[in-house]
């Protein structure tokens, strides 16, 4: 839904918002080539090429900025491979925030190279079009559905067209199950705590989770309802801009950050809710897309001090622990933008503490990428492959039956791990293991 005002920035506006589409120098000048970084970064572990390591990509960085090198098909290259996991950020001592930069360099490729006009188009119709619009998706979610339950999505598969269709039939093939009922019908709802009301809460239900995790945000209202939360899902809210804003497209995701701001900060809410570690990154750093604004950043900095990660402010609450046992064996990986992004890794691991019989078994490397990196494993599909073949190696070694993680994109990512490579277990989200034992529910162990 257009917001009065939105988009609306006068001309005179436009260079400081170009000038913050690019690496900023200040944030170049940190790093000092030190290398600490180095074992930290999964690409550069897995391809052992310096150009693919974060200090090499800073160094190409200060190239282009400094204006000895061009945005080259070599750059585009070496940046495109970067995961944006931030592993590096952590591992880093001079606190170079290597976030931002990635996403100055990928907001300068993006307005410096001509793409064919294929790929214009699809990334028009997906950025710009298909992830903003609720009614779009909807349609695209029931067509989906239609094609995996009618039978089709066999049918093509086992007759080969899908394997004829190239990248295309990948990406059918690739596709999560669609869950009706989708969670769009709760936007504008509000839900009553359990038991008296300590905490009022929104719940940013983001995009595609809409579609394809339409069961993980009902299981999220669940338990916050469980621990005294009105929980209002309020309309106007629209995709958070993480993905564009990680394709380059800074400013569909300064638009996208104005509507939901705009929807929310008149709600007098405790706290704004997401389960989504990926989008959670981005919603907490809304400021950084209006740093030109000095209104729109003080109201993105308020907006962004009440953004919770759902097990972040669960682990901050006086958890209701009538919890029934789960007597399972879990591991959990660390998704890259709950733990390097928002550097959060002891709030899901105390809640799972808080669950009796649950013994957690540490996974070694949690903190490397798992290869989902939002539409990383379509577009570099290979190197995604090697990290999570990895992974799952180490998944295995922890005998664990079941996996937990704290982003949707790292649970269709590790779920295709178990099915490729083994070991074939169950994977949930932090919430839906507590929503279980809320409920009394063994979670099904294969
Ligand atoms: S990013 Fe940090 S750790 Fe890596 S080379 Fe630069 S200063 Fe060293
Ligand atoms: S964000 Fe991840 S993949 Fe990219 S340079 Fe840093 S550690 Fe490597």
């Amino acid at each position: 839904m257009p917001v009065a005002g939105i988009g609306s920035a006068s001309p005179t506006q436009e260079p400081p918002m170009a000038a913050l589409d690019v690496p900023q120098e200040a944030d170049l000048r940190k790093c000092v080539h030190c290398g600490l970084c180095l074992n930290a970064c999964p690409t550069y572990r897995e391809l052992g090429v310096e150009m693919d390591s974060p200090r090499g990509r800073i160094y190409q960085m200060v190239e282009v900025s400094e204006g000895r090198s061009p945005v080259s098909d070599h750059y585009v290259e070496h940046i495109g491979l970067c995961l944006a996991c931030r592993a590096c950020e952590t591992a880093c001592p001079s606190g170079v925030q290597y976030g931002r930069l990635i996403e100055g360099a990928l907001a300068q490729i993006e307005n410096s190279v001509r793409r064919s006009w294929p790929e214009r188009l699809v990334r028009w119709l997906a950025y710009d079009k298909l992830l903003r619009s609720p009614l779009l998706l909807k349609a695209a979610g029931y067509g989906l559905l239609f094609y995996q339950r009618s039978g089709l999505a066999r049918m093509l598969s086992e007759s080969g067209v899908l394997a004829e269709l190239g990248r295309l039939g990948d990406l059918a093939q690739l596709a999560p199950e669609a869950q009706s009922p989708f969670f769009f019908s709760n936007i504008g709802r509000v839900y009553s705590a359990e038991g008296d009301t300590r905490h009022r809460v929104a719940l940013l239900a983001g995009c595609m989770q809409n579609v394809f995790f339409s069961r993980l945000n009902e299981a999220t209202v669940r338990v916050l309802r469980k621990n005294g939360c009105e929980v209002t899902v309020p309309a106007g809210q629209v995709c958070c801009g993480a993905l564009q804003v990680h394709a380059g497209l800074r400013s569909i995701g300064r638009e996208q950050a104005q509507q939901n701001i705009t929807a929310l900060e008149g709600g007098e809410f405790d706290a704004y809710i997401t389960n989504t570690a990926g989008c959670g990154s981005v919603l907490k750093e809304y400021p950084d897309l209006f740093e030109h604004d000095p209104e729109w950043h003080g109201r993105a900095s308020a907006f962004a001090a009440k953004m919770r990660d759902v097990s972040e402010f669960l682990a901050s609450i006086d958890l209701n622990t009538d919890l029934a046992p789960i007597h399972a064996r879990i591991t959990y990986q660390d998704s890259c933008h709950l733990l390097h992004g928002q550097k959060i890794a002891e709030a899901p691991r105390k809640l799972f503490r808080a669950i009796p019989g649950l013994e957690l078994h540490e996974l070694p490397m949690s903190d490397i990428c798992c290869g989902s990196a939002g539409v990383y494993n379509i577009e570099h599909t290979d190197v995604s492959m090697a990290l999570l073949e990895d992974k799952m190696h180490m998944v295995a070694s922890t005998k664990a039956n079941m996996i937990v993680t704290a982003n949707p994109g790292c649970m269709l990512q590790l779920q295709a791990g178990a099915s490729r490579f083994g070991p074939d277990i169950p994977v949930l989200h932090v919430v839906e293991l507590l929503d279980r034992a809320y409920a009394g529910l063994l979670p099904s162990l294969r």
